[in-house]
Order: structure tokens, then C-alpha cells, then sequence
């Protein structure tokens, strides 16, 4: 380094870590962020990208602009109410107001009356069973995938599950429930065709090595045409004639029929048709937090609770009081955004037009997340020019509308009409960058 190197007039790195700014940033963030911070902005000095003098400034702004964590809130404008992306379910009121509570020291398992230490959960399975008097017993783990691995573990490790070759899904990401189940050292016995599968299929699979038999409902495709499958009320009675469990993959959460939904499975209908076991996932249409929800008999749900694998799938007290939350106060955003009347999303959206312009057109949303494919949801959008997408996204609040057809498409579906005129000046902004 020359004499005349402008390097030479870097600060000292103890000089700069007794700024001012930085005493602020400690109430914010941990020491080995501020080093990491101080160390970017000096090596890009070092680099000769940054001059000596600007170094105070970009530093300050540096650690201004850290946050604890980064994870955007976004406005999902796509009209797809559960959206894998977006994380799924976004959480009630009651859900996030029980989820800040639990942060806490709270009673998830203790006896507050006796002092002494109570069974984990006991308020989230006592409402999942309000919400579904058809199960005897319940039993929430991390996620539906958790809950089928467990149920497999269980029942038929070592043995055979027996499924039909019409249910063999990939749920996304290139995970296979087959894959899964195989995982467990369970053998899978397969049955009937792609697209036809009858009871003396499962019948005739049925014997010594049978651990279970598994209905999975194929969430995420249709077979459509010459089909047939055998439903759970017409399996019941050969299962329980044979003395094995029959266990039903739900998916998507349902815990009464929808009528907006009708080909959509729910927990209560398979049990009452005899199931003795349904897995589904929580943060699909029940619309509540990332959680496997096994309801059933219980004996059943006694034996999986007490298995060693039921330990390394156990949830988090904020997931047991979001779950319990979810189901006990309603007001569900995605069963409001199922629901929403195409009328008044019309109206709203015809608002936003008058605000920012654009086109209204019709747009169908979809329920997304492996739901019920295929189905639309009657709606509207508003159409802008496709360049207005990427501003939208990155923008604050970010939006994240549907780029189709060379189109930015506006679906307010899966807004909360509360933020219409956060995101209305949001988009108005976003148009105007591109006028
Ligand atoms: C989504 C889904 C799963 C997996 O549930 P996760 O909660 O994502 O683990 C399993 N089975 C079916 C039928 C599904 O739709």
C-alpha cells in the first residue's frame, strides 16, 4: 500500500464500532451481525468500491437497514387462496393473537389448578373434537406428511399398505407419497389400475402381511372418464371384517363437507363412513397453521401417540395454540377467500379501476395448495400492462399479482378488504413508475 493509497485513510474498525449508530443498532441486533455488517462495508472499502470518508455513512445506513428477519409480508393478488409460495394459510386474528401469547411462558403442558404437569395439547384436542364430533380422539403433528409417515410407522412397518394404484401421488417438489411411505420400512401393495380399482382388488391384497389399508385422495389431479374407485363407506366393512385399520389421507384439512368444495373429502364424512383413521394437513383449507391432523378411533390415535416416532414429530406450543385458535374462533381468511361473494369482489375490484385504471375483467381464482383441482372460483381482476408485475413485487407493501397472457391481472380474492386502499395506492404508484 502506496502513501498515497486513499486505503490508508480507512477508519479503525474500533473507531467505527463506537459510532453512535452503532450503540442504537445493539438494541436491535446481536454483536456478530454488526461485525458481519462492519465487515461488508469495510471490504468493499478495502476493494477500492467505497472511498475512506463514505465509509462512517454506509456503514450506519448498513446497520439502519438490517432487519432481525426477512421473511416480506406480501398481498397475494394471484387469486390462488392457498398458495405453496406464499406459505400456505395465512393465520386468523385469533390464530396470530394465540401465536403471540404461547411466544411466552405459557401452561402448554401444566395443570395450573394442581401445579403439576399435564398432558401436552389437551386444549387443541379437546377443540379439533368440538369441531369434529366424529372422531373419538385426536392427535396433531408437524405436518400431513409427518401424520402419514407415523400412521405407516405405526401400522405397517414391516408389513404392507395396501393402495391403489389411481392414489399413487406426487404431492410437489417431486415428493412422492410413495416414497414416503416406503421410507418407513413399510411395503407398499399395490392395487387395481390408474384408472380402476375395485373392492375385490383390495380384497385379494388382503392378508397375513397386511398392516393397514390407506386411501389417499388425489388432491392434486383428476382421473376423469372411464373410472372407477372404491369409496371408504363400501372399504369399511372388509377392513374391519379383516381386523385392519383403514386410514384415509384427506389432505387438504376439511372437517365437515364444504358446499362450495363438493368433491372435496372432509374429516367427518370418512369417519362416519367407518374410516378408522384421517390424516390431513392444518394449513390448507382449514386454513390454519403448518400442522398434520390425525383424528379417529381411539385406540387408534392411543397407539400413535404412544409410539417413540410420535416424539420427533411433536408440534410447537405456537403451532398448538394457532391450531386451537383457528378452529375455536373462526373468521378464517382462506374460508373467507373460498367463499367470497364474485358480486362484491367485482365491486372492489371496479373501485380499484376507478383509482388507478386499467381493465376489470373475469378471472377465476383457484384453491390452490393440491386442493381440489380443477375447480374455479368465480371472480374478477383487474388487467394492467405486464410490466407493472415486477414493480408490484418489489415494491413496499409488496404484491404479488398473476402474470397471464402478457397481462399484470389484480385478483383482490385473497385480500383482506381491510388493506383495499393500501393496495390501491400501492398499485397506483407501481402504474405510475411505468407511465
Ligand atoms: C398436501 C398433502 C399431503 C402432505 O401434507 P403436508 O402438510 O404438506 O406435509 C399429503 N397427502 C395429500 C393427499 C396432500 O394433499
Amino acid at each position: 500500500m502506496g502513501s498515497g493509497d486513499p486505503r490508508r485513510n480507512i477508519p479503525r474498525t474500533d473507531t467505527l464500532l463506537s459510532l453512535p449508530a452503532v450503540n442504537e443498532a445493539r438494541n436491535r441486533l446481536s454483536e456478530h451481525v454488526i461485525r458481519h455488517q462492519l465487515d461488508a462495508v469495510l471490504h468493499s472499502a478495502r476493494r477500492g468500491d467505497l472511498a475512506p470518508e463514505a465509509i462512517e455513512a454506509a456503514f450506519t445506513e448498513a446497520l439502519r437497514t438490517r432487519r432481525p428477519h426477512s421473511m416480506t409480508p406480501v398481498f397475494n393478488a394471484t387469486g390462488v387462496v392457498v398458495h405453496t409460495n406464499l406459505g400456505r394459510a395465512p393465520l386468523s386474528a385469533a390464530a396470530k393473537a394465540a401465536v403471540a401469547d404461547a411466544a411466552d411462558y405459557v401452561d402448554v403442558e401444566l395443570d395450573l389448578t394442581s401445579g403439576t404437569r399435564s398432558k401436552r395439547g389437551v386444549t387443541t384436542r379437546r377443540a379439533l373434537l368440538a369441531a369434529c364430533p366424529a372422531a373419538e380422539d385426536a392427535l396433531v403433528v408437524n405436518n400431513g406428511a409427518a401424520a402419514l409417515v407415523l400412521a405407516t410407522t405405526a401400522f405397517a412397518a414391516g408389513r404392507e399398505v395396501i393402495i391403489s394404484r389411481g392414489e399413487m401421488i406426487e404431492i410437489g417438489a417431486g415428493f412422492r407419497l410413495t416414497d414416503l411411505i416406503a421410507s418407513t420400512g413399510a411395503v407398499l401393495r399395490e392395487v387395481g389400475t390408474t384408472n380402476r380399482t375395485h373392492l375385490h382388488d383390495y380384497a385379494d391384497a388382503l392378508g397375513d402381511r397386511t398392516g393397514c389399508i390407506l386411501k389417499v385422495h388425489p388432491s392434486n389431479y383428476r382421473v376423469e372418464g372411464f373410472t372407477a374407485g372404491v369409496d371408504v363407506a363400501q372399504l369399511a366393512p372388509l377392513a374391519a371384517e379383516r381386523g385392519v385399520p383403514l386410514i384415509v389421507d384427506l389432505g387438504s384439512g376439511l372437517l365437515a363437507p364444504d358446499s362450495a368444495l363438493p368433491d372435496e373429502p372432509d374429516a367427518t364424512t370418512a369417519l362416519s363412513a367407518g374410516a378408522d383413521l384421517t390424516t390431513a394437513s392444518g394449513d390448507k383449507l382449514l386454513g390454519g397453521p403448518q400442522a398434520g391432523i390425525m383424528l379417529g378411533r381411539k385406540q387408534i390415535i392411543e397407539k400413535l401417540a404412544k409410539h417413540p416416532l410420535a416424539r420427533a414429530v411433536r408440534v410447537d406450543k405456537l403451532t398448538l395454540a394457532a391450531l386451537e385458535a383457528t378452529v375455536t374462533a373462526g373468521q378464517v381468511p382462506v374460508v373467507d377467500a373460498l367463499h367470497a361473494d364474485p358480486a362484491h369482489l367485482r365491486e372492489r375490484t371496479e373501485r380499484l379501476a376507478e383509482s388507478v385504471g386499467g381493465d376489470v375483467v373475469e378471472h377465476d381464482g383457484r384453491v390452490g395448495g393440491g386442493g381440489a383441482p380443477g375447480v374455479p372460483l368465480q371472480g374478477w381482476a383487474l388487467r394492467l400492462p405486464e410490466a407493472v408485475a415486477s414493480t408490484l413485487r418489489l415494491g413496499t407493501p409488496a404484491i404479488l399479482p398473476r402474470v397471464h397472457d402478457a397481462a399484470c391481472l389484480i385478483d383482490l380474492r385473497c385480500i383482506p378488504e381491510s388493506a383495499d386502499a393500501d393496495v390501491a395506492a400501492a398499485v397506483s404508484r407501481a402504474v405510475a413508475a411505468h407511465r
